[in-house]
């Protein structure tokens, strides 16, 4: 009989409920005892949706109250040193607020300090808590929450399947926090600890554990691809039967490594990587399971069940009892429950499986594969196919006009006029800016009155036009403030926008929207990214009645403002039937079109905003090229109907740029803004070292600190920058927007970075 599993289950529950417990148990409005009872609720909430869809095991260590990657540091006592938790180390009992407070810096109780860095997971969306390393800390069992919530689920009496990050990939994504201090030197130490889980959770009762080990679809250097042989073999003694979890990608070169380790079941993902299965059976030893990922864990359409069926009888033949089923990662990616969005039209809602419908496509198609489907799973089937049907031939996704344009296009569409040196000619004679030019980077506060005024309008209870007044007044107040301030390239402020995806997706042709499909990002954070349904287009200006309106307010050059398409399709649920490339290049005529109107409205400076760049990357580098070549042409086409004398601006936000540089390059830009403060202007060795042609501005200050900039401190800055690049090219602007800060801390900043560009005006 085929098994029936899943990776891994969303926490958040179908309204965000743990969220809300979190969030009012970090505010003190309730506590740890009312939390911990959120979390056993939605834990068994979410195992009991697993026993109704027929699932044969029910997967426990998914649950965290605030990030899976932090509560395995936890476990095995990985707590950093400037937290004060030997005490609780050492009791093995390290608390909730302790985890809090490595998490967020504070917690309700305990002594604040600096919180541990969060970053991307693989090339997710979902952020996890980056684990330290220190030469000297002792590794031990050091959490008791893992053994409990296993209590818990054993009490249900149905099968229990325990998942883990696997110890290699958990110091994959460690970070040394010690000169000299290599990360794989913790490993023995680490998979002591590990062997110690292992060990207690057989003896609570357990048979399976998953330990999820997605490094294996990366590069690994030699020494890591042996260290997956040391630990395993190691792990191999442990009295519970071992399922080794690879997602996202190809095990490519790791194949063999993978395949021959010794443990008792390896999953693989056939959604991203649907040829390795062939290579896997070839490769697969006689006493091993194979858990097949066979639907979508990353993107939230409805599997084709029919084609699935056919596509693994070869593998449930060559396996018999040993194949399993599975989504290809956890569900933790995708929204919770499809039958919450009542107001979707039927149509698209039938094209649609959310983590919940997943569970159910998992349980239906492991009973297809074996032929003991019942009258259900048939009718199922048919309805899967059905609708996969009416998708195919839906007019609402493919549009004939989209498709023509794409096909004419020729290379020189993505090409500006002239080369960056006369464009910034035509540029500066038009604009007229001093040196070192100030300008921000699009969005000011988004203040409790503009929300307010928002929802009342969504809400139905302010008109059209009350809530465009409101709006103009806010620009109008920015403009006026910006003005005061002296900034040279003013914006428009942002404030109709909720977010900088969903403004332009709610104005294009081809995106949808949810209700309820939040994923989350981090911590108690959730996203809900548009869908992308079919053929992108734009069908009327989306921004420029507001640029407009701004520019007319002032003599200054106003910037337009837009999110790039590498950012819109990256941020988004996107069409699994066509190529992402090919959706991108959509999305990128779609805004070519709102940059030839913002120039025809008069708008000189335009930004395309692509601070998704540099996370598009796929997870092997042999794949880097392949795309940096398509997302850049994505950007360039936006951009390239520009006339020479009007400057187009992009942004990006994030750290490291060393390894992308030719492609920011060859976006062609005329300026670029960039996040730098934190780094002390390193990151503009990577633009320096390359002979960057064109301008940027190297953020002074850094917008996530309530802190105002010191005036010295931002000269300082730019003087070293301009020793990397000739000071004729750079700007003066904050990191990133400003919309999470208020006016009484935006006003006095700007404030100081205009008076430090006027102290450099005098000096160079
Ligand atoms: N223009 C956007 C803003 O200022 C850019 C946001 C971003 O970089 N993520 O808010
Ligand atoms: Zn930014």
């Amino acid at each position: 009989m085929t098994l029936a599993h899943t990776l891994g289950y969303p926490r958040i529950g179908a309204h965000r409920e743990l969220k809300r417990a979190v969030e009012a148990y970090w505010k003190g409005e309730i506590d740890a005892a009312a939390l911990e009872a959120t979390g056993r609720e939605l834990r068994a909430r979410h195992w009991q949706a697993q026993r109704d869809a027929g699932l044969d095991f029910i997967t426990v260590g998914d649950f965290a109250f605030y990030d899976q990657v932090l509560d395995v540091s936890v476990l095995v006592g990985a707590v950093p040193p400037r937290f004060g938790a030997e005490d609780e180390v050492a009791r093995g009992d390290v608390s909730l607020d302790t985890a809090f407070r490595m998490a967020r810096g504070r917690a309700p109780t305990g002594t604040p300090a600096a919180a541990c860095e969060m970053t991307k997971y693989f090339d997710t969306n979902y952020h996890y808590l980056v684990p330290e390393l220190y030469r000297d800390q002792p590794l031990r069992l050091a959490g008791t929450r893992l053994f409990d919530e296993v209590d818990e689920a054993l009490a249900t009496g149905h099968p229990v399947k325990v998942v883990l990050t696997g110890p290699l990939t958990w110091l994959w994504l460690a970070k040394s926090r010690e000169a000299g201090l290599e990360r794989l030197a913790r490993l023995d130490e680490l998979v002591t600890v590990y062997g110690e889980i292992l060990a207690r959770l057989a003896e609570q009762g357990v048979e399976w554990v998953q330990l999820d080990e997605p490094a294996l679809v990366q590069d690994l250097p030699r020494d890591w691809q042996q260290a997956f042989e040391t630990a395993y073999h190691r792990l191999q003694s442990a009295p519970v039967r071992l399922l080794l979890a690879t997602y996202f990608e190809d095990l490519g070169d790791n194949l063999g490594l993978a395949t021959g380790l010794p443990v008792d079941a390896l999953h693989i993902d056939c959604v991203r990587a649907p040829d390795q299965l062939e290579r896997v059976l070839d490769r697969l030893p006689a006493y091993k399971i194979l858990s097949v990922g066979a639907i979508d864990g990353r993107n939230i359409w409805r599997a084709d069940l029919a084609a699935l069926r056919e596509r693994l009888a070869t593998a449930r033949m060559r396996l018999g009892e040993r194949l399993w089923l599975a989504p290809s990662c956890s569900l933790l990616h995708v929204p919770v429950d499809l039958d919450s969005e009542t107001r979707l039209d039927p149509e698209l809602k039938s094209w649609l499986a959310f983590a919940r419908q997943k569970l159910d496509e998992v349980a239906t198609l492991a009973r297809l594969v074996d032929n003991r489907g019942d009258d259900a799973d048939r009718a199922a089937l048919e309805a899967a196919t059905a609708a996969l049907d009416a998708r195919r031939r839906s007019t609402r996704i493919h549009r004939s006009a989209v498709a023509e344009r794409l096909a004419a296009l020729r290379p020189a569409d993505a090409r500006r006029t002239s080369p960056y040196p006369e464009r910034a000619r035509a540029q500066h004679a038009r604009l007229e800016l001093p040196l070192f030019p100030t300008t921000t980077i699009g969005s000011f506060p988004q203040t409790a009155g503009i929300r307010t005024t928002r929802l009342a309008f969504k809400r139905g209870e302010l008109s059209r036009e009350a809530y465009e007044a409101r709006m103009r007044e806010e620009i109008a107040h920015a403009v006026e403030r910006q003005e005061a301030l002296g900034l040279d390239v003013l914006v428009h402020g942002e404030p109709e926008r909720n977010d900088m995806v969903e403004y332009f997706g709610e104005r294009l042709d081809g995106f949808a929207f949810t209700d309820f499909g939040w994923v989350q990002s981090y911590g108690s954070r959730c996203v809900k990214p548009p869908v992308i349904v079919g053929d992108v287009s734009r069908s009327r200006p989306m921004t420029v009645a507001w640029s407009e309106y701004a520019q007319s307010l002032t003599d200054r050059p106003m910037k337009g403002m837009l999110t790039g398409p590498v950012t819109l399709l990256q941020w988004s649920f996107v069409r699994d039937d066509q190529p992402r490339e090919t959706t991108c290049r959509q999305i990128a005529l779609a805004l070519r079109d709102e940059v030839a109107d913002l120039e025809a409205a008069g708008i000189g400076v335009i930004q395309i905003d692509e601070p998704a760049l540099r996370e598009g990357l796929p997870l092997r580098q042999s794949g880097w090229q392949g795309y940096l070549d398509w997302a850049v042409n994505c950007f360039r086409l936006s951009a390239a109907v520009a006339r020479d004398a009007t400057q187009i601006h992009t942004h990006m936000c994030y750290s490291e740029f060393n390894d992308i540089i030719a492609a920011i390059a060859a976006l062609d830009a005329d300026v670029i803004t960039i996040e730098t403060s934190r780094s002390d202007m390193e990151l503009l060795d990577a633009f320096q070292d390359f002979a960057y042609p064109n301008e940027i501005g190297p953020g002074v200050y850094d917008i996530h600190s309530p802190n105002i900039p010191e005036v010295d401190w931002m000269v300082a800055l730019m003087a070293k920058a301009a020793e990397k690049i000739p000071a004729e090219r750079l700007w003066v602007n904050p990191d990133c927007g400003l919309k999470t800060r208020g006016w009484a801390e935006v006003e006095p900043a700007l404030a100081a970075m205009v008076e430090a560009a006027g102290v450099l005006r005098r000096r160079f």
